[in-house]
């Protein structure tokens, strides 16, 4: 198959070269110029799509997104399915959606590693016709892909996904960071609540605290990993969300501002998300 891949970053990047491993025709482009092993270069995003039966997006944001879209499409050929993988706000991906109709949201989960790996979740938005041109693509990408419904549902996903991540995390952090204060052995919490009702996947699989449970970044002095500021991105966007729906999300909004304060005013930009555990130890009630 042949396949135009725009957005060669640290997901896209490893994304493109999975899928020429896999033995399709890729080409490629980045406004930075990153080259990938085993994909043809472009020159731009729309000599990459030229004559693709698939195009696949990796972008930033869904104002680059629509940009990228409004600059391709003209050049797609007309059967060309359009997959998204970005994370991006709901109403963008209904706008790609809208201007071309075979097209499908399919944002992502697992991280650097799983794009590296091929063992990404998909989460997906659009027909059942696109769904079915995607999902091979989606096998070698990664190792499930949940069609949540329409245009828009797999963002929908992704960021109601995100709201819980950030949130988790945070009190995960906030417990531990009690826990210090009352003399608790963070080994024993960890224990305690790994097999207990507080558990989840930021304790059990992702632990805040150094040198407890899985390897995680807080044992490489959290360095990313899933960065503080992807997690803002991903919070804003749950709050645009639930702003356009007029849904309550009080702790959401919350996890929104701590996390924007995290990164903005307090050393959090460039570190992991769960570097929240080191900035609650060191502020007191
Ligand atoms: P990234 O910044 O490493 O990659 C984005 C790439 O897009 C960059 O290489 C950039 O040069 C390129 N780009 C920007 N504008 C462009 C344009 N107009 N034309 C062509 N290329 C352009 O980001 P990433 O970490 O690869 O993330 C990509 C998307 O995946 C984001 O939406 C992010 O929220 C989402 N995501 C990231 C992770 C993660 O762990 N990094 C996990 C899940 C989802």
């Amino acid at each position: 198959m042949k396949i135009g891949f725009i957005g060669l970053g640290n997901m896209g990047g490893h994304m493109a070269r999975n899928l020429a491993s896999a033995g399709h025709e890729v080409t490629g482009f980045d406004v930075a110029g990153v080259i990938v092993d085993g994909v043809a270069s472009a020159a731009s995003g729309t000599a990459a799509v030229q004559g693709a039966d698939v195009v696949i997006t990796m972008l930033p944001n869904g104002q680059i997104l629509r940009a990228v879209a409004a600059e391709i499409i003209p050049a797609m050929q007309p059967h060309a399915c359009f997959i998204d993988c970005s994370t991006v706000d709901v109403d963008s991906a209904r706008q790609v959606a809208a201007d071309w109709p075979l097209s499908i949201d399919a944002p992502v989960s697992g991280g650097i590693g799983g794009a590296d790996a091929g063992t990404l979740t998909f989460m997906a938005g659009g027909s059942d016709a696109a769904f079915a041109i995607a999902e091979p693509l989606f096998d070698i990408m990664g190792q499930k892909a949940v069609h949540c419904g329409e245009s828009g549902a797999g963002q929908a996903a992704k960021i109601c996904n995100n709201m819980i991540l950030g949130a988790t995390m945070i009190v995960t952090c906030e417990a531990f960071a009690l826990a210090d204060k009352l003399g608790l052995d963070r080994q024993k919490m960890f224990d305690v609540v790994s097999t207990s009702s507080g558990y989840s996947w930021s304790m059990n699989a992702y632990c805040p605290a150094p040198g407890i449970g899985p390897k995680s970044p807080a044992d490489n002095d959290y360095q990313p990993g899933f960065a503080a500021e992807l997690m803002l991105k991903d919070l804003r966007l749950s709050q645009q969300a639930a702003e356009s729906v007029d849904a309550a999300t009080p702790l959401g909004q919350h996890a929104t501002d701590l996390y924007q304060r995290f990164v903005e005013d307090e050393d959090g930009l460039g570190k992991d998300f769960s570097a929240m555990l080191p900035r609650f130890s060191k502020q007191s009630r």
